[in-house]
């Protein structure tokens, strides 16, 4: 027997709760995985408390992401004791994910834990911190440099946002971050951000041109925020898009893109290749602080997923929520 958040639905009423469940219940999949900890994103939030169509089949165990020991394994590229992340895949949507002891997976999904880095780091890192990274990836490659100028940071203190500041201050850029919560300051600075931008002079709507301010960006909002961004990129500049926090609109127009050769570069981070993926994981291991988790984690048990997924859908959280599954 073991512990897994399952969501089910009746009377088109979604409920959730931690039952006890056999690895017989679980999905077919060619490795099975000891979970050690998840972690909880935006898009979980969502789906635990049903506020957004994340699910669309019941039961189902969410959790977008995961990190655990191989138990059994028909793929040759995975053994038993081989330590194992696994983040997106439509793995706590479609298919059942990661806020349970036991996860049954496809080994396509699965990369090996970067070596140096612990389950629990992994777990910091997760989704969000995937997602950042490769927001600066694509920021590196769009040819914004340190001394290009400030990168402006949406969403910052959210879990995304918190480690896409942590990462391009820990690469030398100058980081605006932008919050609607002015009482992150003193976080968002120790994270290394050099200028705080309230959320209302951001969310104001914006000319098709407004005077230039940012070399580049890592929005995870959308909607006015993101048009008022790239009407104040600078020319030349790369924004990177990977979040809806406040919707999936973008009121923008063209004239930045045809006059200012602005870049605008979407991120994706579920259906992101292998090669990929790997490549940005190593750069986290080798970019992120030892000592991050003292500012950026917050460390629950599976009985408080359901808490939790209403705080962060209410942008109440803070930094990263990482689920300890083995508690
Ligand atoms: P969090 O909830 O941790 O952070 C979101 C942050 O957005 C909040 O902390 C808040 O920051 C800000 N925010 C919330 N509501 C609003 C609003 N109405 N208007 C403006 N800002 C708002 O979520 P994550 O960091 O996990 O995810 C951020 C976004 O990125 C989500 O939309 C998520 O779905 C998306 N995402 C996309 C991925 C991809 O592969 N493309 C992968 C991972 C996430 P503050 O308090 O500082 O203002």
């Amino acid at each position: 027997m073991f512990k897994a958040l399952l969501l089910e639905e009746a009377d088109g009423k979604q409920s959730a709760s931690v039952k006890n469940l056999t690895t017989a219940d679980l999905p077919e999949g060619e490795v099975l995985v000891k979970v050690q900890y998840s972690s909880l994103n935006y898009k979980d939030g969502l789906a635990v408390t049903g506020l957004g169509k994340i699910i669309r089949s019941f039961p189902m165990v969410p959790g977008i992401d995961l990190v655990g020991t191989v138990e059994e394994s028909s793929d040759s590229r995975y053994q038993p004791g081989m330590a194992v992340v696994l983040t997106g895949w439509g793995v706590g949507e479609q298919y059942w994910g990661g806020f349970s002891q036991y996860a049954r997976l496809k080994a396509d999904w699965l990369v090996p834990l970067p070596e140096g880095m612990t389950a629990v780091r992994s777990m910091e890192v997760g989704t969000a911190g995937l997602t950042a990274m490769l927001c600066v990836l694509a920021l590196e490659e769009g040819g914004v440099k340190p001394e290009s100028g400030p990168v402006v940071v949406s969403g910052a203190a959210g879990g995304v946002g918190s480690i896409a500041v942590l990462l391009l201050a820990r690469l030398g850029y100058q980081v605006a971050a932008i919050t609607g919560r002015p009482e992150t300051a003193d976080y968002l600075k120790k994270l290394g951000a050099t200028e705080i931008v309230t959320r209302e002079s951001m969310a104001e709507p914006s000319r098709p041109l407004e005077k230039q301010r940012w070399a580049g960006a890592v929005d995870t909002v959308g909607d006015t925020i993101l048009a008022r961004i790239i009407a104040e990129t600078n020319y030349g500049g790369t924004v990177t898009a990977c979040g809806l926090a406040a919707s999936f609109k973008l009121p923008a127009t063209v004239m930045p893109f045809i006059l200012r050769n602005v870049r605008l570069q979407g991120v994706d981070s579920v259906s992101c290749p292998y090669e990929r993926r790997c490549q940005a994981w190593q750069r986290l291991q080798a970019l992120l602080p030892e000592d991050m988790a003292a500012d950026v984690t917050n460390l629950i048990g599976l009985e408080q997923v359901p808490d939790y997924a209403q705080r962060i859908v209410q942008g109440q959280v803070r930094g990263r929520v990482v689920v300890d599954l083995q508690r």
